[in-house]
């Protein structure tokens, strides 16, 4: 199997691309509402995914966006058809978000709204998409259990900042999910860059005090932060 399939629940599916198919091994996300589906990334492009994707959404109209536009993430663009614009202009004129990279975005698929968040920093586009519906927050690469490339650190710690005022917003989250796994199960403990086989992975989720975490050990200037959950990285 080139892909790994997990039914989080009947309108949230959960996607790995295989490690065995490219290194990266990046999680995507469907989410179906009652009309319409997002598509959360589309993986490195070394594996056919759109078989799998049609199989899933039971002719609800298929919207694909990015939780970002790093190749491993925009790799399988090229077999859709509506696809978001990988720029931060692009991506904020589709969902509506007029004062990038401040402000909420809602975007609706059909009883199930969704919030679009910009959270720059790992990324120039890097948006967060959190579902009440669900409590899960889908954080792309700004946060997951692995190395947190932090291109502008000062982009990154701010969106921290606004993501973790979101959440305390009234807006509480159950788990996050992120589009890697880059640490093993012990304790700040990281693969060699590259890796093909990942024993022992850290599980996928992370409870939402990591995120207060983060945001509590990110200081002003960039520095590499180990943590048990996540190794803070800047490039
Ligand atoms: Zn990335
Ligand atoms: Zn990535």
């Amino acid at each position: 199997m080139d892909h790994e399939v997990y039914r989080y629940d009947d309108r949230t599916v959960i996607i790995r691309q295989g490690l065995h198919t490219n290194f990266e091994a990046p999680f995507l996300y469907l989410l179906l509402g009652s009309e319409r589906a997002l598509l959360l990334d589309t993986g490195t492009g070394h594996v056919l995914l759109r078989p799998l994707i049609d199989s899933l959404l039971d002719g609800r109209q298929l919207v694909v966006a990015h939780t970002h536009a790093h190749g491993d993430h925009i790799g399988g663009d090229g077999e859709f058809d509506e696809v978001v614009g990988l720029t931060p202009a692009e991506v904020a004129a589709y969902f509506g978000l007029n004062d990038w990279p401040e402000g909420v975005a809602q975007f609706d698929l059909g009883d199930r709204v969704l919030d679009i968040l910009p959270i720059p920093g790992h990324h120039a586009s890097h948006i967060a998409v959190y579902d009440g519906e669900t409590r899960l927050l889908f954080t792309g690469d700004s946060l997951y259990p692995g190395r947190l490339y932090v291109q502008d650190w000062n982009a990154f710690r701010a969106s921290v900042s606004r993501l973790a005022a979101f959440v305390a917003a009234g807006n509480p989250v159950e788990w996050m999910l992120g589009a890697h796994i880059e640490l093993t199960d012990r304790p700040g403990e990281d693969y060699p860059m590259g890796a093909t086989v990942h024993p022992d992975e850290h599980e996928l989720r992370l409870a939402p005090a990591v995120l207060a975490e983060l945001h509590a050990v990110l200081g002003p200037e960039p520095a590499r932060i180990v943590r048990d959950h996540f190794i803070v990285y800047p490039v």
